[in-house]
């Protein structure tokens, strides 16, 4: 299997060679050249297969320079019922991602059960564990550089905390997470785990990540790497959970579901589209944002016109604060049948502040054959739906959950399962909670008193020099 760049300017390459980078030298994404497909049989064989077998048998397909024997080591560390052990009272961990039913048709497929309680984990554990074997391998060593508003950063440092080879050097705005958030990532005592809190935005901190990776004699020499959204590995690890949930709602392979998908970067539901690719019996794909509805005009309209950092909300579902969703290029590649010219026109507008309209073209039509559907939350509905869910079946979900879940209600369709993806616990979100509900979160029990730990943090002004001098003082 190799992989080829959405631009249509870069080699094909390895597995293991595009799982430390991330854009392609032509600025594309990478994508595998073809889709594998899964037959019926294979299906069948499948469906009572446990998280780790699933995801080794799916995984398989996309990757053939990793040792079988190897791979599945490596799969069995990342999904283990003690790792994703933060469950529902009453359901299984040893089902990594469980299903609860809200009524009959509607569920919820819990994606939240991992280390820092958000569905970035699913991805993160597995990427922690195969950027370690790649490093070994290669007797190399990487520094991941990254920005965080809260969920993708403790993500990210809870699976490579304690691994050989990787330093995580993770920025935030000081002061601006939530208590709990910055206890999660500044109580990592791991060696190799570099917290630092800029007094500044979270788009400041993004802009430094952004000025250290444009140096490239600096990112060379310290081997500079970054574990964002568009990293084809996550996607990889989220299309398996298309297909336990769909195991998990369903009786036979003869049936359609829908899943019902809170979207930001468009990470999560693009792993959603290649699960369908592939075969998976999916009726619709409800893609649900926030106040900041760039892909839900997108769907509606036809036309993607993207915004800057200051025209995007601050809302209570801030993961999905997003205005320029950076896996998108990957559908609108398959969208237009594939042809890297087309992109690299759609995206010369879109990376010089632009827009693109596909009225008047022929992919407009293909848009219904890749069954996507899109609506959209604002607060007032958050509060309405987590108000509703506690009420009638005494569950309590969080903010980006519940914007998913008014868009399901929305779209539901007679006879076809819908699964909402539950993308984060609610303690991660207290203030909104208490605002609907008028209490407190409930909180897993290992996470008591994390807000009293001891922090590891450095505080340091929106400074670039001051960032590298930082990392080059940790790198020896
Ligand atoms: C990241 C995130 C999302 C958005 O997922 P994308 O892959 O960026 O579309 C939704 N909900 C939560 C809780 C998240 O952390």
């Amino acid at each position: 299997m190799k992989y080829i760049s959405t631009r249509g300017g870069a080699a094909p390459q390895n597995f293991s060679d595009i799982l430390l980078g991330g854009l392609a030298a032509d600025g594309g994404l990478y994508l595998p050249e073809t889709y594998p497909q899964v037959s019926a049989a294979e299906l069948a064989e499948w469906r009572d297969l446990p998280y780790a077998g699933l995801a080794l048998r799916i995984l398989e397909k996309f990757i053939d320079d990793i040792p079988a024997a190897t791979l599945q080591n490596l799969v069995e560390r990342s999904y283990t019922a003690d790792a994703f052990r933060h469950a529902r009272p009453g359901c299984n961990a040893n089902d990594i991602t469980p299903l609860t039913t809200l009524e009959p048709g509607l569920h919820l497929l819990e994606l939240s059960n991992g280390p820092t309680l958000a569905f970035k984990d699913m991805a993160m554990q597995l990427l922690g564990n195969l950027f370690e074997h790649v490093l070994a391998e290669r007797g190399a060593t990487i520094n991941i550089l990254g920005a965080t508003s809260g969920d993708t950063g403790s993500a990210a440092e809870y699976a490579m905390r304690g691994k050989h080879g990787v330093r995580v050097f993770m920025l935030s705005p000081h002061g601006l997470m939530s208590a709990f958030q910055r206890a999660q990532m500044y109580s990592l005592q791991e060696p190799n785990i570099f917290n630092i809190a800029i007094e500044a935005m979270f788009d400041d901190c993004q802009d430094i990540v952004k000025a250290v990776s444009n140096d490239a004699a600096f990112k060379a020499k310290y081997k500079i790497g970054a574990v964002n959204s568009i990293n084809w590995a996550r996607v990889l690890a989220q299309i398996v959970y298309y297909f336990k949930g769909y195991f998990a709602a369903t009786r036979s392979n003869d049936e359609l579901v829908s899943f019902a998908v809170p979207s930001g970067n468009f990470g999560n539901i693009c792993a959603g589209h290649i699960a369908h690719q592939m075969g998976l019996p999916i009726h619709r794909l409800v893609l649900a944002t926030n106040e900041n509805d760039v892909l839900d005009e997108f769907f509606r309209t036809g036309v993607y016109r993207p915004r800057g950092a200051s025209d995007t909300w601050v809302t209570s579902s801030p993961s999905m604060d997003i205005s320029k969703a950076s896996n998108f290029e990957r559908f609108v590649f398959d969208l237009v049948g594939r042809d890297p010219a087309v992109v690299r026109e759609l995206w010369a507008k879109v990376d010089t502040g632009g827009s693109f309209d596909l009225n008047g073209t022929p992919y407009i039509a293909r848009l219904a054959d890749f069954r996507f559907v899109s609506g959209k939350s604002i607060h007032a509905d958050r509060l309405a739906t987590i108000r509703a869910v506690w009420q009638q079946h005494q569950l309590m979900i969080d903010t980006h959950t519940a914007d998913a879940l008014k868009v399901a209600r929305e779209q539901r369709e007679a006879g076809i399962p819908m699964i909402v993806l539950e993308t984060a616990q609610p303690v991660k979100f207290a203030e909104t909670i208490q605002e609907a509900l008028g209490c407190d979160p409930l909180r897993p029990a290992d996470f008591d008193g994390i807000e009293k730990l001891p922090q590891r943090v450095a505080v340091m002004k929106a400074d670039v020099q001051a960032v590298k001098d930082f990392i080059v003082r940790h790198c020896t």
